[in-house]
């Protein structure tokens, strides 16, 4: 095999009390790729649509994980990438993670698949690195591993796969305007108080067994973050508007996607996420705020061959 093209999917990460450790992968919304061998040495980026990025091999996320993935292997020849973007960067749903893992797990197979998942995670989350000067993993993981993945250590990595309900489905909005992560990185609070923190991971044990025993009520119960959001939510115009409407046309929960602006809700069947996304939609275009949808069961498979 030479080539490979792959569906690389958005993910959520920060999912309510799963700030920085739960991320899930989404089945509908994602980029592709084109993965090619090359005799030559290196790393090459040979086409990018859809998105103003970089095509230095350095300077892209998929570059520098390709590269991370390359330095660790005994394969003497090299890589060709296409990207073709459908997911818009700084949107909150994983836009530099879809390239790192996308690249890797095509790497991985084009040489008979010489590494493990959680490998692939390593390298990815240089692209991370790069992207957002951490090396985080909360979603690259749900890209690699697909459904949701919680990352319970990152010292070592130890990436846990979570079981994914067969009748959740996720509707996430992009309201248009720019957040900078570094904003809202410096809004955060670095310190909780032991009240907090028995809330959150409360409601985080709730939400992990709520996933595996695919109870609806307990996931709702349990998408909480009283930390996190509270803050955050006040650089997303109209938030507090949407989660309301989301709540009222049937949603388990809603929260902010990654560092934001996409806000996400998940429900218990497509319907239902259907008119949770009109209820979106409808705070923003009272606003005035252009904006995309995406309504998409949850992917369990990850980054995949087309
Ligand atoms: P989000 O998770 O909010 O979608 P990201 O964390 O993915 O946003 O960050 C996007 C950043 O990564 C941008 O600064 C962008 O320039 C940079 N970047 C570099 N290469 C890529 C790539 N191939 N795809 C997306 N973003 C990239």
């Amino acid at each position: 095999m030479e080539e490979l093209r792959v569906f690389c999917p958005a993910t959520i990460a920060n999912i309510s009390c799963g700030f920085d450790v739960l991320g899930v992968a989404l089945d509908s919304v994602g980029d592709e790729m084109v993965i090619r061998k090359t005799p030559k040495k290196g790393i090459f980026i040979t086409k990018l649509e859809g998105q103003d990025l970089p095509m230095e091999t350095e300077r892209n996320v998929a570059g520098v994980a390709g590269l991370a993935l390359l330095n660790e292997s005994d394969y003497d020849g090299g890589f060709e990438i296409e990207i073709y973007k459908n997911i818009k960067a700084g949107s909150g749903i994983g836009s530099s993670a879809a390239s790192s893992t996308g690249a890797v797990w095509a790497m991985n197979q084009l040489l008979g698949k010489p590494f493990t998942t959680s490998k692939l995670v390593e390298f990815a989350m240089e692209g991370e690195r790069l992207a957002s000067g951490v090396a985080h993993a909360d979603n690259v993981a749900p890209a690699l591993f697909g459904g949701f993945t919680l990352v319970r250590s990152y010292e070592p990595l130890d990436i846990i796969p979570i079981n994914s309900p067969s009748e959740l489905f996720a509707t996430v909005i992009h309201p248009q305007i720019e957040i900078k992560t570094s904003d809202s990185r410096k809004i955060l609070k670095t310190h909780i108080t032991l009240k907090e923190g028995i809330k959150q991971w409360g409601n985080l044990g709730g939400l992990i067994a709520g996933l595996f025993t695919e109870d609806y009520d307990l996931i709702g119960r349990s998408l909480e973050d009283h930390i996190v959001e509270p803050i955050r939510s006040i650089l997303i115009p109209g938030f507090n508007d949407v989660k309301k409407g989301a709540l009222t046309s049937g949603a388990l929960g809603c929260g902010i996607s990654g560092s934001g602006p996409s806000i996400f809700a998940f429900s218990k069947g497509e319907a239902t996420a259907k008119k949770v996304a009109l209820s979106m939609k409808k705070v923003y275009e009272k606003i005035g705020i252009d904006h995309d949808v995406h309504i998409s069961k949850i992917n369990t498979e990850g980054v995949k061959e087309i």
